[in-house]
């Protein structure tokens, strides 16, 4: 089998609005091949910065758009073609933008193969783990404590048994941080597991300060306190609370979560398999974690072909804590892009048994959104 054509596929929404939202546009990744077979994956990035980096032209040995590189090339050879795309731009693209548009070729990838062998990805990988797997519903906090106190109840009486809250207003001011995740357990009730995202918004002393006052509200984690680099801040911050620190979800390539794992001593891995280099590097990101004891969880903001990669993953591993879910479909995007959609049942997901990724572009609807 030969691939014959690698396109980057950009729909976005007629109107977008500057909000924190990534539900409004995406990138997909769609490799044919000369068996009639195709595969689709997704980057999780700018978007047109990334369709550069895979439909880019050729430029010298170290910097060159990934489609290209890939052409005549057999879809099995997931791991060298990792690396033919990795060392085609070491100049350019070891971190960042074009790690994410990689991501999104090698899903593509495992896509075809599960659809020629018919199995599903997860199987491929060696997966096995379970058939279906707990998830937390995943949002934004509300714009008042009070609103987010309904807002727990809601999921709550959904069936999820774990909830997440994120971004701003938190970061405003102490006496709001603490209300606003006072309100979420209150409404989440004592025995729902509640995850705070601080969405970047403290410096390390401010963190460990936040964490001491958020220990009277039992948090299963505290994701992303601090800006991505500072390193030492989330050891420090790692090493003063009991609160389990989670990051990862700015990371792109094995190397990068090294430097969290070990420098800042995080306590959970997230991966985002739109973003940290697609299947192919998030088993070795696992299997770094499983060494170092840690377990870890996806990351998945945006379709639910990202949710379909991340179940596969998740099942693929030993060390899957639990899997991020968007179960409230925000600006719509997301519901009419795939054929298959997933929903939570009692706060779990079922992990998908057809062959590929198991997942359908709805052809008709990318035609419409599509940007050329
Ligand atoms: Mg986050």
């Amino acid at each position: 089998m030969k691939i014959t054509k690698v396109e980057a596929i950009y729909v976005r929404l007629p109107e977008v609005k500057q909000q924190t939202d990534s539900g409004q546009d995406a990138l997909i990744v769609r490799v044919e091949t000369d068996a009639g077979i195709h595969g689709i994956g997704e980057v999780d990035s700018s978007p047109l910065a990334a369709r550069g980096a895979i439909e880019g032209p050729y430029s010298h040995t170290i910097t060159s758009g990934l489609g290209h590189l890939l052409l005549g090339e057999d879809p099995f050879e997931t791991e060298k073609l990792w690396y033919k795309m990795y060392n085609a731009n070491v100049y350019s693209g070891r971190r960042g933008i074009a790690i994410h548009a990689m991501s999104g070729i090698d899903m593509a990838l495992w896509d075809i193969k599960g659809k020629a062998l018919d199995m599903p990805v997860w199987k491929l990988l060696g997966g096995g783990f379970r058939q279906k797997i707990r998830c937390y519903a995943s949002t934004l906090f509300g714009a008042t404590p009070a609103i987010t106190h309904e807002m727990a109840k809601r999921f709550r009486d959904e069936g999820f048994s774990a909830v997440k809250f994120g971004w701003e207003p938190l970061g405003q001011s102490e006496a709001n941080d603490i209300a606003l995740v006072k309100e979420a357990r209150r409404g989440l009730g004592d025995d729902c597991d509640l995850l705070i995202d601080a969405g970047l918004v403290w410096d390390a002393k401010t963190a460990v300060k936040r964490a001491r006052s958020f220990s009277d509200y039992n948090l299963f984690w505290l994701e992303e306190p601090l800006r991505p680099d500072d390193y030492e801040g989330y050891r420090r911050l790692s090493e003063a609370t009991e609160v389990r620190i989670a990051a990862g979800e700015e990371e792109s390539s094995r190397l990068s979560y090294l430097e969290l794992m070990d420098k800042g001593k995080i306590d959970i891995v997230q991966v985002d398999l739109a973003r940290c280099g697609g299947f192919t590097e998030a088993m070795k990101i696992a299997s770094l974690a499983w060494d170092r004891g840690l377990p870890v969880a996806n990351h998945g903001f945006t379709t639910y072909i990202n949710v379909a990669a991340a179940l596969h993953w998740l099942n693929s591993i030993p060390n899957a804590l639990i899997c991020e879910f968007v179960s409230q479909s925000g600006t719509g995007l997301r519901d009419v892009l795939t054929k298959q959609r997933f929903v939570a049942d009692g706060g779990y997901l079922t992990i998908p048994t057809e062959p590929g990724l198991g997942i359908d572009l709805n052809d008709e609807v990318v035609q419409e959104l599509r940007i050329a």
